[in-house]
């Protein structure tokens, strides 16, 4: 059979949607003025943007602007290479020494993109002898990294520490060699709910295994000035998360991820991580802003606790109309809907008045739409966010949290 024959029909409903009008994906959405974030232009329209990771609001900040435009000044467009050879910049260094800094780790690795990040360290770190046990609802590049590494691969019940302790205690007679990794999100994706750190890093613990956070969505509005979800529990919990790798598309409004851990480990990975020698240094541009973007969270923390105040505000007021979006510190708020032409529609009624928010349905995730709140976004817009989800509340009220992949 030609490869390419079984294409043909496959995505229909998306040519259908398309021409109705109705189609969520891939939208061409533009900054809105003021550059916080808290608006997008969308079909000649302004929106309350309500479905970016631009947590802290810093994506047109003159601050990180400024640091983006006088990279690109000095250093032109693009590495043009591996860091390894010719694409490495005093930035990155720069960049790798503040960050493992503000984390608290004693070094880091700075990749391309946070699902370089994970892909190169779990297939640097791990061989077909070791076993990994992760966290169902990891995010999709935790998943794609433990595949590429080929080791034995385990899932646990989301954030059951009981289940995760049971599998640990009975992986089948592994060899004496074989390296034990546990990986969980910090914070999850799309439900917003935060890993039982402490458990999960005591079943570690009791059974040898290390562990690997990914705090994509932690670094910058949780914990101690956002430090993250390891900080968020504490320094002993923070003291146990081995590696953790972030992302800089999120509150350091930039593009690129990188690995913090031991100095050791982020040698080994230097040296080995194929997503890393393999694919261009983070363009100057890009790694001055996340730059830019971590001093000014340094210096504001306040706008951490913003983000987590919008997002508090709109789970309690949601509440009270009877809609379970979850609970939790971290600005995402998911809300559940009965099936994917429902999630589309409702979509399709938010952009009506006025407000963006993410259409997410299997097999990322069961179907739901994903709501996140930001530093800059003000009280008015939120209790617009909040009016215009309300006649929502009958159809999304019924809908319990369900198994997250198909
Ligand atoms: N991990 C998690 C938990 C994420 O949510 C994401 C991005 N959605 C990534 C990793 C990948 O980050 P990046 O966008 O930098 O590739």
């Amino acid at each position: 059979m030609d490869l390419f024959e079984r294409l043909a029909g496959a995505y229909d409903e998306a040519h259908r949607l398309k021409d109705a009008g109705r189609y969520p994906y891939f939208p061409e959405l533009a900054a809105g003025p003021g550059g916080d974030g808290s608006t997008a232009r969308y079909g000649g329209r302004e929106l309350i943007m309500c479905g970016s990771n631009n947590y802290l609001g810093l994506t047109g900040d003159p601050r990180v602007v400024a640091a983006a435009r006088a990279a690109l000044a000095e250093y032109g467009t693009s590495c043009t290479g591996s860091r390894l050879l010719n694409g490495n910049l005093a930035l990155h260094g720069e960049l790798e020494a503040e960050l493992a800094a503000f984390c608290g780790k004693p070094a880091a690795l700075v990749f391309p993109t946070g699902y370089q990040t994970n892909l190169g360290v779990l297939s640097g770190l791990l061989t077909p002898r070791d076993q990994v046990v992760i966290d169902e609802e990891v995010h999709a590049s935790v998943i794609d990294g433990c595949r590429l590494s080929g080791a034995r691969m385990r899932r646990f019940r989301h954030n059951d520490a009981g289940h995760l302790r049971q599998l640990l205690a009975g992986l089948p007679g592994l060899p004496e060699e074989a390296g034990r990794l546990v990986v969980v999100d910090g914070v999850y994706s799309m439900g917003g709910d935060l890993c039982e750190l402490p458990a999960v890093a005591r079943a570690c613990r009791e059974h040898g295994a290390r562990l690997l956070v990914d705090d994509a969505h932690g670094l910058g509005v949780l914990g101690e000035g956002g430090r993250g979800t390891a900080a968020h529990f504490g320094p002993a919990v923070a003291a146990q998360a081995d590696l953790i790798t972030v992302t800089f598309s999120k509150s350091l409004a930039s593009t690129g991820g990188a690995v913090l851990g031991g100095t050791e480990v982020i040698h080994w990975l230097r040296h080995v991580s194929r997503a890393l020698i393999f694919s261009a240094g983070p363009a100057p541009a890009a790694t001055a802003a996340a730059l830019a973007a971590l001093r000014v969270l340094r210096a504001e923390p306040e706008r951490a606790a913003r983000a987590r105040e919008n997002a508090a505000r709109v789970r309690r007021e949601l509440a009270g109309l009877g809609v379970d979006c979850g609970t939790g510190p971290a600005p995402i708020v998911p809300l559940h809907t009965p099936d994917v032409p429902r999630t589309i529609d409702v979509w399709n009624r938010l952009l009506e008045r006025g407000v963006y928010l993410n259409p997410v349905v299997p097999p990322a995730a069961s179907p739901r739409l994903r709501a996140s709140f930001l530093a800059t976004h003000t009280g008015e817009q939120v209790a617009r966010a909040v009016e215009a989800l309300a006649p929502e509340a009958p159809l999304l009220r019924g809908c319990a949290r369900r198994r997250p992949r198909g």
